[in-house]
């Protein structure tokens, strides 16, 4: 029985991933002189999964990230004009417009009459809450939870805030290891809606075998899915 819908946020809610990849295409057009662009690709991946240690997720890591790649790639050779827009583009990122994928506040608006909401993000607090402003969606929302890192202990820690059973959760997201895994572990059930791209370090193999999980291909099709449920 789901008594709780908790959602991811990017490129669940809103695109995101998208406009990263467009960032990174944009770098190795800059870099073009120094290396190809599936170097470029694989060495910012290389240190941005090695930052995110130090940085968290966002985009404010993502450009120290670029820019400590555009530095070792052109071995110094980067110019300051160059590297200056690399933190123009960063900005750009940080301040953008936000746009909502198909059906979202429709979606959110049906489900919020049968069920308490629960948005859970990751990232960089100021540019998640600036999103979620951005997004004119925080009002279908009874909480909102954004976390550093997006694994069974963040997610037992916010249920067990909130006095609620995972068993009796539903967690919906992009993500098969950061928002589909961990609900399977602590008994709830997970809802997978593949973006059209997805972050290196959120790629995964294969898909959970267990009849708690399902897959969708739009978030239009959540509300008959838990009925069903
Ligand atoms: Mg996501």
């Amino acid at each position: 029985m789901i008594k709780v819908v908790a959602l991811d946020a990017d490129d669940t809610l809103w695109h995101s991933e998208s406009r990263f990849q467009d960032t990174q295409a944009r770098l190795s057009e800059i870099l073009d002189s120094h290396a190809p662009h599936d170097h470029v690709q694989a060495h910012l991946h290389e240190l941005e999964a090695r930052n995110i240690k130090l940085f968290g997720f966002g985009i404010k890591g993502f450009t120290l990230s670029m820019i400590e790649a555009a530095i070792e790639i052109s071995q110094g050779g980067i110019t300051a004009a160059e590297i200056h827009e690399i933190v123009m583009m960063g900005k750009a990122m940080l301040d953008g417009p936000m746009e909502l994928l198909d059906g979202v506040g429709d979606t959110l608006a049906a489900l919020a009459l049968d069920f308490p909401l629960i948005m859970i993000t990751k990232g960089d607090h100021m540019d998640q809450y600036n999103k979620i402003e951005k997004s004119g969606l925080a009002g279908h929302f009874k909480q909102i939870e954004v976390v550093m890192n997006k694994d069974a202990a963040a997610y037992g820690e916010i249920f067990s805030r909130h006095d609620i059973d995972p068993g009796e959760v539903v967690m919906v997201g992009n993500s098969i290891p950061s928002d589909i895994l961990p609900i399977l572990e602590l008994g709830g059930h997970g809802v997978y809606i593949p973006y059209h791209v997805t972050a290196s370090f959120e790629r995964h193999e294969t898909e959970p075998d267990s009849p708690r999980y399902r897959r969708l291909t739009r978030i239009q099709e959540l509300p008959a899915l838990l009925k069903a449920i």
